[in-house]
């Protein structure tokens, strides 16, 4: 036998038994971002290299250590597997004028490649949500965008407080930030001796990201660091207070965490994070925040944004750990055909089902025929069909076919008529 191939490490096959969950999650997010005004906008999965680095900053893990990179073998273009959404997005943006009429809601889910040493809820190709507002200054979308979130997990089944919880802090604005890097520069110098050599090389790079390290020997330190908060101006703490002030209102229970900085370093202002409990150190299910120089910094006209990504496989993880369970993707029914020879006459007859929107699987025989009507049975009933078709010489000669429910022990079978679908249709169909 040839050699088996297998899938790239930490990249995985989502296979028929699991994409029923995927194809659920996927379908609620639509309608949910259809009733707030969001519309999909759909890019490439590469991009520029350069993209990236200017758009999430030359000292992130991504850039740094993550990235798939490459260059084109015909023309020499560097190239990198998207590891986020949100600046090819932008890119997008900027590219046509998108936003010439107003802001713009729109969203994209699909794969993201970032080469990280893959674990439960960590892999090298994940998916993601990505939801972005573009072209709004104001809280109120912050707010809105969080909300959303809220009713995202509603809609799911979890429960948010014991699920999944909120945390939110901001970031300020650059001369902010700059008081604040000053002033936790000297507070990590004077403490130099404590600090691991990550954040040693990153003291004068990006300081501000050794208060996101994950080193438990350092969390003392970060903990008792200068913090951005106090650094912050009137007008930063105002839009705060005002995206703090709808999520009250709202009824919405969150804790401000001074260290939350996010991995990429176009955020200001307003970032969030929904965390689990349940996934270990994969925690974090969904990120975002506000990003107002990220479009002038990818070569747009100045507008503000703000968005969120939220990993697929992470959220479905947690809805297995919570024990939800998926709604059933079973056929309608399940057509038993004991002889090739009608098929002519049965498989119209399954189209003019198929037609009326009914999910109608058809028993395929081998190359030898069919099978017996008892392994057709064991078919039907391993498909999770709430009904069988039965297309049996008898029926056919009394131009019938027999309806047999196979999820309810108490229902009898029904003999229909052959040349009338419509009346058969209508039994099959779900309550
Ligand atoms: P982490 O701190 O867990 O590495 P991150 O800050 O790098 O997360 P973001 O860049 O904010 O993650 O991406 C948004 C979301 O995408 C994360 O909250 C997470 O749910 C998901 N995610 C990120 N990286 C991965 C990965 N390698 N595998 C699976 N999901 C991921
Ligand atoms: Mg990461």
């Amino acid at each position: 036998m040839a050699e088996r191939l297998t899938a790239v490490k930490g990249m995985n096959d989502i296979l028929p038994a699991e994409s029923a969950r995927w194809e659920w999650f996927e379908d609620t997010v639509r309608r949910l971002l259809a009733r707030y005004g969001y519309r999909a906008l759909r890019t490439p999965i590469v991009e520029p290299t350069a993209l990236f680095v200017r758009g999430l900053g030359e000292v992130t893990d991504i850039v740094e250590k993550e990235m798939y990179s490459f260059e084109d073998s015909m023309n020499g273009d560097r190239l990198t597997l998207r590891p986020e959404a949100t600046a090819g997005m932008v890119r997008a943006i900027n590219e046509h004028n998108a936003l010439y009429n107003g802001p713009l809601r729109v969203w994209q889910m699909g794969p993201m490649f970032r080469h990280e040493r893959p674990q439960k809820g960590r892999y090298r190709q994940f998916h993601q949500l990505d939801v972005e507002a573009l072209g709004h200054p104001g809280p109120d979308v912050d707010a809105e965008l969080i909300l959303m979130l809220r009713a995202l997990w509603r809609e799911l089944g979890l429960q948010e407080g014991r699920d999944v919880t909120l945390e939110i802090n901001s970031l300020g604005e650059a001369p902010e930030r700059q008081a604040h890097r000053a002033a936790l520069i000297a507070y990590l110098e004077s403490h130099a001796d404590q600090l691991d050599e990550e954040a040693r090389r990153r003291l004068h790079s990006n300081p501000l990201r050794i208060l996101d390290t994950k080193n438990p020997a350092m969390q003392a330190l970060v903990n008792a660091a200068p913090r951005l908060m106090d650094f912050l101006g009137e007008a930063s703490l105002q839009h705060f207070d005002a995206v703090r002030a709808v999520l009250d209102a709202a009824g919405l229970a969150y804790t401000v965490n001074p260290r939350l900085v996010r991995g990429m370093d176009y955020y200001n202002l307003t970032v969030f994070e929904w965390v689990t409990p349940l996934l270990g150190s994969q925690a974090t299910v969904c990120g975002g925040g506000r990003y107002d120089r990220l479009i002038e910094q990818l070569g747009g006209k100045p507008a503000p944004g703000v968005g969120f990504g939220l990993g697929i496989e992470r959220l479905l993880l947690l809805l297995e750990a919570v024990g939800l369970a998926v709604p059933d993707p079973a056929p309608d029914a399940y057509a038993v055909v004991p002889d090739p020879a009608s098929l002519p006459l049965v498989m119209p007859l399954l189209e003019t089902l198929r037609a009326q929107g009914l999910a109608v699987v058809m028993h395929a025989g081998g190359k030898d025929g069919p099978g017996s009507m008892k392994s057709q049975f064991k078919k039907a009933d391993a498909s999770g069909a709430r009904f069988a078709l039965v297309f049996g010489a008898d029926e056919l000669a009394a131009g019938q076919v027999a309806v047999k429910p196979l999820r309810d022990a108490a229902a009898a079978q029904t003999l229909q008529p052959l040349d009338q679908p419509d009346t058969w249709a209508a039994l099959l169909r779900r309550p």
